[in-house]
């Protein structure tokens, strides 16, 4: 059967006109919102415009492994909010930061890396140490001295968090960056928990940050994704490089569900940031909670710091329970009817997790210890939920277990 050609072009059978349909460009208005572009492949005029679209992230799109529209609206946005040169997106936190590390450090170079870090980076250096040949060696992030006396002519990157989990400690970011500077050193920096609302650590020194965008800036807990921004366009041509070549990028689709939480970020960050302080201070006057850790309470450790370095001390809080061991954290979790259990962190609902019996459960309660990780510990992702709300569920919870 051959269906006919009624309409636009002449003499095509219906079969072609399915396959070549043409694309509307809006004329005379653009789209408000960011359109959806799906496509992985793009089309020429001239094979001199083709050659041109391998030359790197600015050329022409060419392949949505090399970029997309939809990917690079989101990748601009991110570049603008951290004040940096470029950005790059995932498809997962963990792919931005292993094509960052393996395209900054490889065999005999060696990695300076915060202690406690997010489980998947503690992973991903563990096995460029054990099967690639990078060198890696550990510091508190409380102390520049500590990184000074490990630099070495081979030092290639100085990886930290501004925000640690789930400890909330704050590093000191502009001196551990000046510990490294002009010789020759990457500082990254995982600013996922802080968001570019609360700290911008290129403007600290820092040379890298990353984000896991399935965390606050994406904020609905639905669309995986991460991101790498560079304070130089240098830095970034050579990660994008190493991207095209590992395939780890972004989905359209991601990138598109991820600027539409991105709209509601400032809204979401404040809301949750306030929650999250409130609950702090009402946490440290109940008699069945022994400590709380979050940044803005006045016996924070790091309370200088974070005075100095975060607009606000972000929505995670963590609390040990008076007396209270592994059983007594997942009683609580458990407990709970508001808040949910959960790993992540960073969506519009509240998440708990007691680390030592989920998160942490491998490690030895030495290694718990020296990770500053207490057996009854409990951290809280607080979301934007009432605050009254949060505290009757909390009250609840903890009067059930007391
Ligand atoms: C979740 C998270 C990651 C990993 O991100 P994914 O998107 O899950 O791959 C990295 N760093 C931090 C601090 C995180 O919270």
């Amino acid at each position: 059967m051959s269906l006919h050609a009624n309409r636009r072009t002449s003499g095509q059978e219906a079969a072609t006109r399915a396959v070549h349909v043409p694309v509307v460009e809006p004329e005379g208005s653009s789209p408000a919102a960011t359109p959806l572009h799906l496509n992985h492949q793009f089309v020429f005029d001239s094979t001199e415009a083709l050659v041109g679209a391998f030359d790197g992230p600015d050329a022409a799109f060419l392949y949505a492994r090399m970029g997309n529209p939809t990917v690079r609206t989101l990748e601009d946005a991110l570049a603008d909010l951290e004040g940096g040169e470029g950005a790059l997106a995932y498809g997962s936190g963990m792919g931005a930061i292993s094509t960052v590390l393996t395209a900054l450090a490889g065999s005999g170079d060696h990695v300076i890396a915060q202690s406690s870090l997010y489980g998947g980076t503690h992973g991903l250096l563990a096995d460029l140490q054990a099967r690639w040949g990078v060198e890696v060696d550990r510091v508190s992030g409380a102390d520049p001295e500590e990184v000074r006396a490990l630099l070495r002519p081979d030092t290639r990157v100085l990886y930290l968090e501004t925000i640690a989990n789930p400890t909330t400690r704050v590093g000191d970011l502009p001196a551990l960056a000046a510990a490294v500077r002009g010789r020759g050193v990457t500082t990254v920096v995982d600013n996922t928990f802080a968001t570019p609302l609360l700290c911008r650590p290129l403007e600290h020194g820092a040379d890298v940050v990353i984000h896991s965008t399935s965390k606050y800036l994406g904020g609905h807990g639905d669309a995986l994704g991460g991101a790498a921004v560079f304070a130089s366009a240098e830095l970034r041509r050579r990660v994008w490089d190493q991207g095209t070549m590992l395939g780890a990028v972004a989905s359209p689709f991601n990138a598109w569900q991820t600027l539409r939480g991105l709209r509601t970020l400032e809204l979401r960050v404040r809301r949750q940031c306030d929650n999250a302080r409130e609950l702090a201070e009402r946490l440290s006057r109940h008699p069945a909670v022994a400590a709380v850790h979050h940044p803005d309470l006045p016996d924070h450790p790091d309370r200088e710091v974070s005075a100095r370095i975060l607009k606000a001390g972000g929505a995670v809080l963590s609390f040990d329970l008076e007396g209270g061991g592994r059983e007594a954290a997942a009683a609580f979790a458990e407990g709970l009817r508001l808040a949910r259990l959960s790993p992540s962190l960073g969506e519009v609902a509240t998440l708990v997790m007691p680390p030592a019996s989920t998160s942490h459960h491998k490690l030895s309660a030495e290694e718990l210890r020296a990770a500053g990780i207490g057996e009854g510990l409990v951290r809280m992702a607080v979301g934007i939920e009432d605050v009254e709300d949060l505290w009757k569920d909390i009250e609840q919870a903890l009067g059930e277990i007391g």
